[in-house]
């Protein structure tokens, strides 16, 4: 299934300069969106999988659906201030400015083994920080899933090590 017809550009957004690649058609389209969880999640089928995690806002919108097509739990990473009990946070590098992430402490057990998940891999930043937080828990990344990677920005040198898939890629 050709994804592309379903992901729509907007310039400019949410700053000058930046082409967002606007996910919400592929979500609200039921053939597409239920293609795109089960394809990501028939990657991993095979990896065993304990625990999905997933990142604030849009990463949610994919991740838990695969979760619960792989009879895997689910894990949020989410922004600053969100999650009610003991966090671990890093603090990194957007494109524009700095961001924070934050991990529930008690999020993994020491070896359970973890599929991230994003809607868009951009320039690594917040992968790479997720991954931190996920590896200082003692778990164990199993891959990285995103429906969409933006080659240009080069964001899979900076999460190389681990096993990166995606559905769509743009130049
Ligand atoms: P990065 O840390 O640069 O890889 O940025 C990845 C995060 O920012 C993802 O969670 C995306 O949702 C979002 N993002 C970055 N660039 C774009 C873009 N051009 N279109 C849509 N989302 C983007």
């Amino acid at each position: 299934m050709d994804l592309r017809k379903y992901i729509r550009d907007i310039p400019d957004f949410p700053q000058k300069g930046i082409l967002f690649r606007d996910l919400t058609p592929l979500m609200g389209d039921k053939d597409a969106f239920n293609y795109t969880v089960k394809e990501i999640a028939d990657h991993f089928r095979t990896f065993h999988v304990d625990k999905v995690a997933a990142i604030e806002a849009r990463g949610f919108i994919f991740g838990a659906p695969i979760a619960k097509e792989l009879g895997a739990g689910f894990v949020p990473i989410r922004k600053p201030g969100k999650l009610p009990y003991e966090v671990v946070r890093k603090e990194f590098q957007l494109e524009y400015g700095m961001s924070i992430l934050e991990l529930h402490k008690d999020a993994f057990k020491k070896g359970e083994r973890v599929l991230m998940i994003d809607d868009l891999l951009a320039t690594g930043g917040t992968a790479l920080a997720a991954s931190e937080l996920v590896e200082s828990l003692g778990a164990e990344i199993v891959g990285w899933g995103f429906v969409v990677i933006l080659k240009n920005l080069k964001g899979e040198e900076k999460i190389g090590k681990y096993h990166i898939f995606s559905l769509v890629n743009f130049d």
